[in-house]
């Protein structure tokens, strides 16, 4: 036998799950060597021996070498060994043992190859129920649903009845697939074989297939019908629930549950969490966190993640960090909740460093925590960090997976690197909407809307419909080059040609288009003919009336806002600013207390801007800056700021007494906004000359955007502002947005 390809066994085995292959070479047993597993030495090396022994050509008495072997190829794939173990098989006469054979259909099925399961499975004469069911699966879960269900009637037509287990197996391999007419067939077929629609491990698996498929009221009538519902049956139809969005229905089910006396276990809460997390039932969710404390549940990893994510969801990120803190086991899941939570409740800083605190702790970041820690980046614009993990995943493979690489065309786009973003776009082979989405906005942000309408065009060949999420970033790309006409083109294209009917983003999108050219009364038209009630459209015009000072049409657009969403700050603001750009400080003022008095939390302003390996993060309202070069920082924009009028420059009134109001935070904390501070870090600490690149999480107000124009043609640097709207290119005294944002 072919002895040199052995070596290489035990090596693998090693490295994969020492436990896994201990317990293999324990149940080896095969006489031959079972002295050799009996004596001291360790036993994955014992293993290694058993098998070179086997393929030395010593005679097998005990087919259990052949079902480990077996069972391990299939688990790890492993086409190759897989083979080798089914040739030395058919040299030693175990051809016909019913059950070796099986567990090579088996081996064969689980390594793709389901041609070669099938010849096997031909070969084995009279197959019983679990031949079937093997071969049955192999090609269910191969993705060849329908071939599974001709074998099932092949089945019934030998006279051999599928059980229960031959169901699940099926329903479970086409639940992998979600495929819902095949689920039909299967559900039908279970009725007919004497009722195993009623039984709870087959009436589960349906439940689990049609709620994949979101088939929730065939899954609900499965679940009615089931005789014993045990309490998996219960988990699975509150995943279900939860996993298609009925998120009340799934906390409904909880109650009847309770009400039947069945104890929830790990797996309910995890899926009742979902749900909760989705509804924002803050008072719901806090019992259940309660429940899963008093039902001991307190360490359970799975649930320590899912609370996590639920209080991070709400905003709640401190609690949401306790949770992480005192969890007794952490994994690579709840590691991946925390990091994505600062990453999207405006703590970019804080899921870096947690993700770094994650790696020295020996964690292996997995596809989702990089997809967090790259989204985190682009929050910061921290591009040297973010090129780093790009070639991090690149090393690990993770660079073709579509959200991973979804996440770098959008860090390369913010961060202003068009060719990286584009390069990353052409090497995907597939493609989601929200790529498609991240490489438009990033032309579009970065002031290259040509090439999204390009875009557009290249769609049509490679003959793909461009749906609305296209024309959202074909309409923001007309919308920051300010070209009201063509806008207006396309909507027009979109809604008649094509016969997509807007949606809240291209609506707001108009808004902008038509609000930047003046045309208010248009714009508050569009959005009133619209089927849906839209806050976003709301802010996109009241941002216009700032830009036109009209008053009256702002504080309509700002009453509109305060009802749709009563606890986002951003109206109030932009409505007291229209009213301060007007001189009414009285009206504004109110507006103010209004904005207090119902507990409505204004945004801090947060900048950031790398510096070497560094990313430095100034926040707004602070009384002691965390910044040990602040002296120089002021010294230097104390000194920018007398040259500054020097050269012409006036500070703008409005704009001084708007400056608490909008970053929130104490009076005359700090004299500047927090970009200003990101810019005097990098001009004390970086060589003169070197371009800046700052990023910030709110607008910027007009006095920091005309300071930055002078500063640019002071210093002689280039200096790039990406704010919550937009790129702002300085150089020489001109910023790229032509002063519209
Ligand atoms: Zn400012
Ligand atoms: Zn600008």
């Amino acid at each position: 036998m072919d002895t040199l390809v052995l070596a290489s066994w035990p090596a693998r085995l090693k490295g994969n799950d020492a436990r896994q292959s201990r317990a293999a070479a324990a149940r080896i047993a095969s006489s031959e060597i079972e002295a050799t597993i009996n004596n001291k030495l360790g036993l994955v090396e014992n293993l290694a021996e058993a098998v070179n022994q086997l393929y030395s050509g010593a005679t097998v008495t005990d087919p259990g070498v052949y079902v480990e072997l077996l069972k391990w190829s299939g688990r790890e794939r492993n086409l190759d060994e897989g083979k080798r173990v089914h040739s030395h098989i058919m040299q030693t006469g175990y051809e016909g043992d019913r059950m070796v054979m099986n567990l090579v259909v088996e081996m064969y099925g689980k390594c793709g190859d389901v041609e070669q399961a099938g010849n096997v499975f031909d070969s084995i004469q009279d197959p019983n129920v679990f031949s079937w069911t093997i071969i049955i699966a192999a090609y269910a879960q191969n993705g060849h649903c329908m071939e599974s269900l001709r074998l099932l009637s092949r089945m019934n037509q030998a006279g051999v009845k599928p059980d229960g287990y031959t169901f699940t197996t099926v329903l479970g391999a086409c639940t992998a697939v979600g495929a819902l007419e095949e689920a039909k067939i299967l559900h039908a077929a279970t009725i007919s074989s004497t009722g195993l629609d009623r039984d709870a491990a087959v009436g589960t698996a349906l439940i689990n297939l049609y709620g994949k498929c979101g088939a929730l009221e065939e899954a609900f009538g499965v679940f009615v019908q089931i005789d014993n519902k045990d309490i998996v049956s219960w988990s699975s139809m509150i995943a279900a629930f939860a996993q298609s969005g009925q998120a009340k229905s799934a906390i409904q089910l909880l109650m009847l549950m309770d009400l039947e006396g069945v104890r929830p276990n790990n797996v309910t809460f995890v899926n009742v969490l979902e749900a909760v997390t989705s509804l924002k039932a803050f008072q719901y969710g806090k019992e259940i966190h309660a429940r899963i404390v008093q039902a001991g549940y307190s360490d359970d990893v799975c649930l320590t993640s899912a609370l996590v994510k639920m209080y991070c969801n709400w905003g709640w990120v401190e609690t949401a960090r306790s949770i992480f803190e005192n969890s007794r086991e952490r994994d690579v899941v709840s590691w991946s909740s925390m990091i994505a939570g600062y990453s999207q409740n405006e703590s970019p800083a804080r899921a870096l460093s947690l993700f770094r605190e994650m790696e020295v702790d020996g964690v292996q970041p997995n596809s989702v925590t990089f997809v967090s820690a790259i989204d985190a980046c682009a929050g910061v614009g921290a591009l040297r960090r973010g090129t780093q993990l790009h070639e991090r995943v690149r090393c690990l493979g993770l660079d073709k997976d579509v959200p991973v690489a979804t996440a770098l065309v959008n860090l390369y786009g913010k961060c202003g690197r068009l060719e990286e973003a584009e390069a990353v776009f052409l090497g995907m082979k597939k493609k989601n909407l929200l790529t498609w989405t991240s490489i438009a906005m990033a032309y579009a942000q970065n002031g290259h809307g040509s090439r999204s309408l390009k875009l557009l065009h290249g769609m049509e060949l490679q003959g793909m419909k461009p749906d609305g999420i296209v024309f959202v970033a074909i309409l923001v790309s007309c919308n920051y080059a300010g070209q009201m006409s063509k806008g207006l083109y396309y909507y027009k294209l979109m809604t008649q040609d094509f016969g997509i009917a807007p949606a809240v983003e291209h609506c707001g999108c108009m808004v902008d288009i038509l609000g930047r050219a003046g045309k208010l009364e248009a714009a508050e038209q569009l959005i009133n003919t619209m089927k849906f009630e839209s806050s976003l459209a709301w802010m996109m015009l009241l941002t216009a009336c700032k830009a036109h000072n009209d008053t009256a049409r702002a504080a309509r657009a700002a009453e509109k806002i305060f009802q749709l969403e009563p606890k986002n700050a951003t109206p109030y603001v932009l409505l007291s600013s229209v009213f301060c750009a007007a001189g009414s400080w009285e009206a504004a003022e109110e507006t103010r207390r209004r904005m207090d008095g119902r507990g409505v939390q204004r945004l801090l302003g947060r900048s950031s801007i790398e510096i070497g390996d560094r990313v430095h993060e100034f926040v707004a309202a602070s009384d002691v800056l965390p910044h040990h070069l602040v002296g120089e920082i002021f010294a230097a924009l104390e000194k920018l700021g007398r040259e500054m009028q020097g050269a012409g420059y006036v500070p703008d009134a409005t704009a001084v007494r708007l400056r608490d109001v909008e970053e929130g935070g104490k009076e005359n904390a700090v004299p500047y906004h927090s970009e200003m501070l990101a810019l005097g870090l990098g001009i004390v600490s970086t060589p003169a000359g070197t371009p800046l690149r700052i990023t910030k999480n709110l607008r910027m107000c007009s006095d920091c955007h005309i300071a930055t124009k002078f500063v640019s043609k002071l210093v002689h640097r280039r200096i790039s502002v990406r704010d919550g709207r937009r790129h702002h290119h300085f150089e020489n005294g001109v910023c790229s947005c032509g002063d519209y944002w």
